[in-house]
């Protein structure tokens, strides 16, 4: 069993076997119901680039209070260790760590950032494999993700301008035949104001299998797989 709770835009917090993860914890952001002064146990951080939409300041923050291990990709890890985070793993793509029985892949993504490459984290644990796509368009390379490390769990960035709109996200489902997908990076800003219903509809239609779970930030969802 693990549970999922959305904390806005591409931020979640995953908590299963009694382990604590932060993806993108964007928690200064508009939409986050909780702040750093929240987080009280922390065990590991995901951080898909340097974005500042992506929480890479605020995950930097949870390491330190915590002692949680930073994960991203070389230049950011790097980064993460010069400014004062103990345990860091500094992946590049392809690369995979294992922290207790987590495992963690560093993935690809087509977008843009400042330090190495943006990127997309495939967390494989005791209770299902999640992937997070970062910010990225669609690309083909989700099938093979799809058919490697089978997901449970795909949280799809469906607000178009940064990322990929409803269409793609839909297709890339069909791609990665996960069992769940719950939308993400919509409604934060005028600019990425997608409708998740919509998203849901082609979903219904492209992957029937696949079931669209729409959280509003601060809803948790628990994942039974
Ligand atoms: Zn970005």
């Amino acid at each position: 069993m693990m549970k999922i709770t959305y904390l806005g835009h591409a931020s979640f917090k995953v908590e299963a076997d009694g382990k604590t993860i932060f993806l993108d914890p964007w928690l200064n952001g508009p939409t986050s119901p909780m702040k750093v002064d929240d987080v009280t146990a922390a065990d590991i951080v995901l951080v898909t680039h340097d974005h500042g939409d992506h929480g890479y300041a605020e995950g930097v923050e949870i390491c330190k209070k915590t002692g949680a291990t930073f994960v991203a990709i070389n230049e950011l890890g790097l980064r993460a260790k010069s400014d004062g985070v103990e345990n860091v793993h500094t992946l590049n793509i392809g690369g995979s760590v294992q922290i207790g029985d987590i495992s963690i892949t560093l993935v690809h993504a087509f977008h843009s950032c400042e330090a190495g490459s943006p990127t997309g984290f495939i967390v494989k644990l005791p209770g299902g494999t999640l992937y997070h796509p970062g910010d990225t368009g669609i690309f083909t390379d989700m099938a093979l993700f799809g058919e490697l490390y089978s997901i449970d769990v795909f949280f799809a960035p469906i607000g178009s301008y940064y990322t990929m709109d409803i269409t793609q996200a839909a297709k890339a489902v069909e791609l990665i035949m996960p069992k769940v997908t719950i939308p993400m990076h919509y409604g934060t800003f005028p600019v990425i104001s997608a409708n998740p219903e919509d998203f849901a509809k082609l979903v219904a239609n492209m992957a029937p299998k696949v079931s669209v779970e729409i959280l509003s930030p601060g809803n948790s969802k628990e994942i039974n797989i």
